[in-house]
């Protein structure tokens, strides 16, 4: 059985309560952040870890990112912490960036995936934050959707994979930031980008300086011992996805003809972009980058429950928030990309 429990209106820290010792009890409690939804459950209690796992069929080497409401919790969870983690810190937490510090023995290797190093974040979000202090654990949690589809942005997507499945959910409404937090690896120098996300990779090298993007990030295949998430399929909706990259006005002309062409091959065809170049089915991104962040898995997960063939997403300038968006993009095409 799910208990949901809705706090769009605000916190109600009575019913909070409830959740929160339900993670105490090694239960699964879906939550959410600023980012996107989470799949919760107390960080240093193994079986409650492996549940996550198992509810989600993710792969045990992929790491989860452990949420704390307090920056003393990282003395507890990281062996070593540098300045560097400090500034970063004090600069954008709470707020969607993880940072990866070496582990301390207090985390089993099921939650950093067998890695010797544990990825630690504050959200930017009351509910979570609440959450995280009234449970009194640092709490473990990957987004609440079922491994390789499009993450949640709504308590109703979380419902969608696992009503029924996990002891329940809380509704805090719409997440701000749609795109899960970038994660940055401070165990090397320079630091690494392991994964774009809701904090912009500029804002980062402004404080802590140069910053080495991982080329994963950009879908090379690598041999990624580090940060093994990376070599996952993610994000897919079961229509096919193919991107098309390239300058605006050619862009357009490009996905309208692609439009033309499946559906002169008789299938059903979905755009997500900025205009509907004439397809079956269009959802509307966005003005901003901020906006397509925010409406990327709405959109994914739209076109599956339109039961459309193909989705052609139009690809945004990598600059800011679009250097996540396309990270997204790119991988639920499979790097299906087309160069117009
Ligand atoms: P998810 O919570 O589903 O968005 O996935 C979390 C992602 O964070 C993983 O797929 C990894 O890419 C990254 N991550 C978490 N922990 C670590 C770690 N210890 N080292 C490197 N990357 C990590
Ligand atoms: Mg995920």
């Amino acid at each position: 059985m799910t208990i949901i429990i809705n706090m769009r209106d605000g916190i109600d820290e009575r019913k909070l309560r409830i959740a929160a010792r339900l993670i105490r009890e090694g239960k699964l409690v879906a939550f959410p952040t600023e980012t996107v939804y989470g799949l919760g459950a107390d960080a240093l209690n193994e079986s409650a870890v492996r549940r996550i796992f198992e509810a989600k069929g993710r792969p045990a080497d992929n790491p989860l990112i452990v949420h704390i409401s307090s920056f003393s919790q990282v003395h507890e969870l990281a062996r070593e912490v540098p300045e560097e983690a400090k500034m970063l810190a004090r600069e954008f937490w709470p707020g969607p960036l993880a940072i990866v510090l070496p582990k301390s023995e207090i985390v089993p290797k099921v939650t950093t995936g067998g890695l010797d190093t544990v990825a630690i974040r504050m959200p930017a979000n009351k509910i979570a934050l609440k959450l995280i202090e009234l449970s009194g654990r640092p709490i473990a949690a990957p987004s609440a959707n079922i491994s390789g589809k499009p993450s949640p942005t709504s308590a109703e997507h979380v419902a969608e994979d696992f009503y029924g499945k996990i002891e329940c959910i809380v509704d805090g409404g719409e997440t701000k930031i749609g795109v899960e937090s970038t994660v940055i690896d401070l165990t090397e120098w320079p630091p690494v980008l392991l994964r774009p996300g809701g904090l912009p990779l500029e804002e980062i090298e402004r404080v802590i300086g140069e910053v080495r993007v991982h080329p994963a990030v950009y879908g090379k295949k690598v041999d990624v011992a580090k940060a093994p998430g990376m070599k996952y399929r993610h994000y897919a909706p079961n229509a096919e996805v193919i991107v098309v990259e390239g300058s605006r006005e050619k862009v357009g002309a490009k996905i309208r003809e692609l439009v033309e062409e499946f559906k002169s091959k008789g299938l059903k065809v979905g755009v997500i972009g900025s205009a509907d170049y004439g397809a079956d089915e269009f959802f509307f991104l966005g003005r901003s980058v901020e906006e397509v962040a925010r409406n990327l898995f709405k959109a994914l997960r739209y076109m599956d429950r339109a039961g459309v063939d193909i989705v052609i997403a139009e690809g945004v300038e990598e600059k800011g928030l679009g250097l996540a968006v396309m990270n997204r993009l790119r991988k639920a095409s499979g790097y299906r990309i087309v160069k117009a």
